[in-house]
């Protein structure tokens, strides 16, 4: 460590002591991180935590998003992305459609497929099991991270099985694991505002919890930057911190910066630069018992994400072909990014890259095909 700790906060000290003690943070210091204006001094505590796990490795995987279908029955106000079914803009992929999509248009060997999506009122559970054993069939070694819990929880509904015989159902057709999306804010007051047909956060974390009691690894997410408080994004990371030292399933955490664009919340303001550092670095102090933080760059930008490698942290996500969800709603970063391009901003940043599988094997290229190693 190069530097060495220096804030004017008083809050700050005796935090950065518990962080190089390796102490547990309270409820009382995440609050303090987030009032502090001092986000060096946060950013040198997340970054100890970060290099002591991982020095300067930062992780990155190939991966391609397939979204099958745009229609939803709910209605949240965060969204630019589903449809109703009849209204323009609709889409379903027939699953010979969906299989293509996850074959074309790209030379790099994918080691992921990124599969979610809206919550049809009329696809039966079938479909989503046959789009899956038929993923499986075509590329049986590419992992699938398929549906958020709130999807897993209206399949159940659609279905009539419970979430344990759904999640059963879908690992058995291939799923291996899921996506952290569809977490949001878990508080109610401002649930019942941004997404109120969804599940609420008690059902977001049970729908977890069964997947990780079945051996199915998740990731966690956060959005931020909209009409939550302090205390509600502090709430959030506790109750997935609880969870993790119940279950040990989550991979990855996730904070993802609000887009307000072509949704009824386009009133509001985009994140600041120091929002999404923020967030990041106290995600990095807040969620000890979390191998992982992410800088999803598609929501924060590739600038504010490799910034972000110097504030806790340590992985980039993907390649993402043909993100659609944050496109929808205004982002304006790219589609994709090449896997030269991803080393590129990593290498800049000073930090050594890294490519893994989604359950973080390393993963040893040639020019067309990959080996895990595990
Ligand atoms: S956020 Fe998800 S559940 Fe809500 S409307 Fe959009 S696609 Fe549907």
């Amino acid at each position: 460590m190069a530097h060495t700790f220096q804030t004017d906060d008083v809050r700050l000290a005796p935090i950065a002591a518990k962080v190089q003690a390796g102490e547990r943070l309270t409820e009382e210091d995440a609050l303090a991180l987030y009032a502090s204006p001092d986000v060096l001094a946060i950013g040198w505590m997340a970054n100890f935590v970060r290099e002591k796990r991982h020095g300067n490795k930062t992780f990155f995987n190939v991966n391609r998003h397939i979204n099958p279908t745009n229609v939803c029955v709910a209605a949240c106000r965060l969204c630019a992305f589903g449809r109703k079914k009849d209204s323009a803009g609709a889409y379903t992929m027939a699953l010979e459609e969906a299989w293509q999509a996850a074959a074309s248009g790209y030379t790099e060997a994918v080691t992921e497929f990124h599969i979610v999506g809206g919550l049809h009122p009329d696809l039966p559970f079938e479909y989503f099991l046959d789009l899956i054993a038929g993923l499986k069939q075509r590329f049986p070694q590419v992992h699938l991270k398929a549906f958020t819990m709130v999807e897993v929880a209206f399949l159940a509904k659609r279905a009539k099985l419970s979430i344990r015989q759904t999640l059963e159902k879908l690992k058995l057709a291939g799923v291996d694991s899921l996506p952290g999306g569809g977490a949001e804010i878990f508080a109610d007051r401002v649930r019942s505002i941004i997404c109120d047909h969804k599940i609420d956060g008690a059902e977001w974390l049970e729908t977890a919890r069964t997947a990780h009691q079945l051996g199915l690894r998740s990731n966690a997410t956060m959005l931020y930057g909209h009409i939550e408080n302090d205390e509600d994004r502090v709430d959030h990371l506790l109750k997935l911190r609880a969870l993790q030292d119940e279950t040990g399933g989550f991979q990855t955490f996730i904070p993802l910066a609000f887009h307000p664009d072509n949704t009824p919340l386009r009133h509001l303001s985009k994140t600041t630069g120091m929002l999404d550092i923020k967030n990041i670095a106290i995600g990095r102090l807040v969620l000890d018992n979390f191998s992982h933080i992410k800088a999803y760059w598609q929501m924060l930008t590739p600038k504010i994400a490799q910034i972000a490698l110097r504030f806790g942290a340590d992985d980039l996500d993907g390649t993402v072909i043909e993100e659609k969800i944050y496109h929808d709603a205004g982002a304006t970063t790219p589609q994709g990014l090449r896997r030269s391009e991803l080393e590129r901003l990593i290498r800049e940043a000073g930090r050594e890259p890294l490519e893994r599988d989604t359950m973080y094997h390393p993963v040893i290229r040639n020019e067309t095909s990959f080996t895990v190693s595990v």
